[in-house]
């Protein structure tokens, strides 16, 4: 996949549905928006949100070209320990043939891409660089496998509590981050 440039990067991360509510309903659907500040241009994607199947559908047309994607991604539903639920995007994407499937909370179109995928597929590294954070959704994967114990007696070990721990400091860190990007905003919201 080529590289992201930020210009023209659009995101759509799991806390801004949440945030809108879009996992209280079994079906959601609507569009949503990006606008940047002094263009007329707007880009939108339709969206529906099946728990039922547990996927996310995005469909929207490439401006370039007049190509029409449909694609759905896998929504995959993990428990947290500050309390609910907490959702992720699976990347159902082939990057260079290979099935990408990581567990990742935002999806990126940007660089020329026909596809929403993860910023691993996008060669994007969200890191320090962007802004200041250094731990990621990766680095909870990756601490993730290393766990062989989850539950001691009954109770969460040292380990486990301890990603948790980074795990709620990561969402906490991009409820911020994504409070300073602009406004996105969400209409044309239909309940089925
Ligand atoms: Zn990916």
């Amino acid at each position: 996949m080529p590289k992201l440039s930020a210009d023209n990067c659009r995101s759509i991360s799991v806390y801004r549905l949440k945030e809108w509510d879009l996992f209280d309903h079994d079906i959601r659907c609507g569009t949503i928006w990006w606008s940047r500040p002094g263009a007329e241009k707007r880009n939108s994607v339709d969206y529906v949100i099946d728990l039922n199947s547990s996927k996310l559908t995005l469909s929207y047309t490439i401006t370039q070209g007049k190509i029409d994607i449909e694609h759905s991604y896998p929504l995959l539903k993990t428990e947290c320990n500050y309390g609910g639920m907490r959702y992720w995007f699976e990347c159902s994407i082939f990057n260079r043939g290979r099935y990408c499937g990581r567990r990742v909370a935002k999806l990126y179109l940007g660089g020329g891409g026909k596809y929403f995928a993860c910023r691993h597929c996008y060669d994007l590294t969200y890191d320090s660089r962007l802004d200041g954070f250094a731990y990621t959704d990766w680095h909870i994967d990756e601490d993730a496998k290393k766990i062989t114990r989850w539950y001691y007696n009954g109770k969460l070990t040292r380990k486990h509590r301890s990603l948790m721990k980074k795990q709620c400091a990561v969402d906490k860190h991009w409820m911020e981050f994504m409070a300073t990007m602009p406004k996105i905003s969400k209409i044309l919201e239909v309940d089925h």
